[in-house]
């Protein structure tokens, strides 16, 4: 099936005493920009490292686009552009080295990688960074670093761990904009936050995610919907989601992200 979905079934992982994720079932289709919105601890990024194969279930079952993450994960690397959370980049080395580096280990032909360095740059308006060395990048040229090194192969999805971290909000409109016409070509995105208006403003569907639980999953529409009003905030949307009134903490730190 090459239609660029991921199918999670019965995903658990244990740090030792830790349950990070606790029976993960979801289906995410392709051609979509899908979320998974969640507070700080919830499992997104163990989540999205074991879809992209960077790490290994206790148990359960993942594909993407008909491949058994754990059966094939070179395949699975090959189609898949991961931006981590905190990207860890070579400071001693320029943008374009890097970038170079990376699309060397891709195997891309030197002449279109180069071309789609300098897209990518002058899309992020990091052109004149390009030479720098990225040490003395600030964090949102990193972060922007890391993007353009997760998209250098064209792959077919992008995963990015909340990937608005460290943008200012032109270059979170120029991402947001590149994310659609990514998905308008079949492809996929999967996008973690922590935050719901960058859920709401980026993704077509989210799923909900509390202690390693998949607790709902819809449009921004639906999931308000079903938390019975139209005009449903994060906090009732949680609370419907997760059924559990004890979650003023969880809900507070939400909201101190939301207004910060
Ligand atoms: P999120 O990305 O939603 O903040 P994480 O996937 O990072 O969530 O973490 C989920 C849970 O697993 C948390 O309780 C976290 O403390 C724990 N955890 C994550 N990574 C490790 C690790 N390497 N060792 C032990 N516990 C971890
Ligand atoms: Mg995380």
């Amino acid at each position: 099936m090459s239609d660029n979905s991921i199918t999670i079934r019965d995903l658990y992982k244990n740090y030792g005493e830790v349950r990070a994720l606790d029976g993960i079932n979801i289906e995410i289709p392709g051609g979509q920009i899908f979320g998974i919105l969640g507070p700080n601890g919830s499992g997104k990024t163990t989540m999205l490292k074991i879809i992209s194969s960077i790490m290994e279930p206790t148990s359960g079952l993942v594909s993407v686009n008909g491949i058994n993450v754990m059966g094939d994960p070179m395949k699975v690397k090959s189609i898949i552009g991961y931006v981590p959370e905190t990207p860890n980049l070579y400071e001693s080395l320029t943008p374009i080295e890097f970038l170079g580096f990376v699309g060397s280990i891709r195997k891309i032909n030197h002449e279109i990688l180069t071309e789609r360095i300098y897209r990518f740059a002058k899309a992020f308006e990091i052109e004149d960074n390009l030479n720098n060395f990225i040490g003395s990048l600030s964090f949102g040229t990193k972060q922007k670093v890391a993007i353009i090194s997760a998209f250098i192969h064209d792959p077919e999805i992008i995963i990015l761990d909340e990937g608005m971290n460290g943008l200012d909000p032109r270059s979170a409109k120029i991402l947001k904009n590149l994310l659609l016409e990514y998905v308008s070509s079949g492809r996929t995105v999967l996008f973690s936050t922590h935050v719901l208006e960058v859920a709401e403003s980026v993704c077509h569907r989210m799923a909900i995610i509390y202690k390693g639980r998949i607790m709902d999953v819809g449009t921004l529409k639906e999931l308000r919907e079903s938390a019975g009003r139209h005009d449903a905030n994060l906090e009732d949307i949680f609370l419907n989601a997760t059924g559990d009134s004890d979650l003023k903490p969880v809900i507070d730190s939400l909201r101190e992200t939301m207004n910060r």
